[in-house]
């Protein structure tokens, strides 16, 4: 053969293999591309995916009630959610990538999580948010682990307890109260009882003057017993107000007429300022204790010969504002807030001489909130008291606020 033929031939042969190679190569490219590109595409919905499941998570800690903490395996925070912030009044910055000591200031939780870092349990403890002495949160840790049970983190919940001590610690101080407002005038009937039995009941005089004093015990007895049973029907009976349409000036008529001989022997004049048109929807029988509960205060408290003035107004629409104003001694500014409580006096000792149960203010409060209501005093110690409550004249359905005093 000819060199040229040969020289064409291997030419021709390598001008082949070169395609032959560069449409491989092509090939593999076009499929290198498609593989790179179904990696990228995994790789962007893998990360859709975690943002998906991780705005998830943070909207399910967000909605909750308790305050939670994800921190990671050397105590730095995660997460932290709505409830935890609000709890302790921070913002994500001063929390997020710090430890529990350098954002919420309780050594307790650290060394917590100290101990929890090895132990497969969950602890408890009760803490206060500090500067907040009346809060009261319990908290719940636990240290997370892998599969491999190397510990990973901590979650920690927190739950706001400060409400329910405090319901606690007035139904104590309320359970306390009234045991001891019944035990005084008990213990005075039993003691009269037994001077009589031991041998009194024989002398005519002391029968006289031993009897009207039981009596007197007794009354007040019966009052305090029917005032708490007052307040408990109110508690409980929430939507229960028999509404009727009622004329203001008219049951303030009957009330003073009702006081008038207290009044007068106090030489109180009772003055009614109130528009005799001022009618509204109410409970008459449960309005007609709160115009008597205080314009019988304003006669007990303000003393000889001073005046008590009732007026009223409409506020704003459907609202009306009542006031019982005396001029007298005045409350100190100390009780103003206290004297809607049960069972507080501003005098204890003449308040309970004189028979009073201390519950006539707490059942006012009870009977304006059913009424969409608010009830506040204003004084001026020498100058007299005035109540003023608010009521809502248009009441159709009563959706009361938890009273609560
Ligand atoms: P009480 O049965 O003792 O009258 P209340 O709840 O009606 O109980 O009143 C609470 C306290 O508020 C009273 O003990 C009294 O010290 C004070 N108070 C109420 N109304 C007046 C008033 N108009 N002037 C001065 N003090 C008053």
């Amino acid at each position: 053969m000819h060199w040229s033929t040969i020289t064409l031939l291997f030419l021709f042969g390598g001008i082949a293999c070169h395609l032959w190679w560069r449409s491989r190569y092509k090939q593999q490219a076009k499929v290198i591309e498609c593989l790179r590109r179904d990696h990228d595409q995994l790789k962007k919905e893998r990360n859709e995916i975690r943002k998906e499941v991780d705005s998830q998570q943070n909207a399910l800690f967000d909605s909750m009630v308790e305050g939670v903490l994800l921190l990671d395996g050397k105590g730095f925070i995660k997460h932290a959610n709505q409830a935890i912030l609000t709890l302790f009044n921070l913002d994500t910055e001063s929390v997020l990538g710090r430890t529990i000591m350098e954002s919420l200031r309780l050594h307790e939780l650290e060394s917590m999580l100290n101990f929890l870092e090895h132990k497969n349990q969950i602890m408890g403890a009760e803490v206060k948010v500090p500067g907040q002495e009346d809060s009261q949160l319990e908290v719940n840790a636990v240290s997370i682990k892998d599969n491999n049970g190397v510990h990973t983190g901590f979650i920690m919940v927190f739950h706001d307890l400060t409400r329910i001590r405090k319901l606690e610690n007035t139904r104590r101080e309320f359970v306390a109260n009234a045991s001891h407002e019944l035990r005084t005038p008990l213990s005075m009937i039993k003691g009269y009882v037994e001077t009589l039995l031991d041998g009194a009941k024989d002398d005519p005089q002391a029968i006289k003057r031993f009897l009207p004093t039981i009596a007197k015990h007794t009354d007040r007895l019966t009052h305090v017993v029917e005032d708490l049973l007052s307040l408990s029907r109110l508690e409980s009976e929430r939507d229960t107000l028999e509404l009727s349409d009622v004329n203001l000036s008219d049951i303030f008529a009957e009330i003073s007429d009702e006081l008038a001989p207290k009044a007068t022997n106090q030489k109180i004049d009772i003055y009614n300022q109130l528009d005799t048109a001022l009618s509204l929807q109410a409970d008459e029988a449960r309005l007609r204790q709160v115009f008597f509960n205080l314009l019988e205060n304003a006669v007990k408290y303000s003393g000889e010969g001073r005046q008590v003035t009732v007026s009223g107004k409409q506020i704003r629409e459907g609202f009306l504002e009542i006031c019982v104003a005396d001029n007298g001694n005045g409350i100190p500014l100390h009780a103003l807030d206290r004297i809607f409580e049960r069972f507080y006096r501003v005098d204890k000792s003449r308040s309970r001489e004189s028979g009073d149960t201390g519950l006539g203010l707490a059942i006012v409060k009870h009977i304006i909130q059913l009424h969409g209501g608010t009830v506040w005093c204003e004084s001026t110690m020498g100058e007299g008291a005035k109540f003023y409550f608010t009521i809502n004249a248009n009441l159709e359905t009563t959706k009361p606020d938890s009273p609560e005093g």
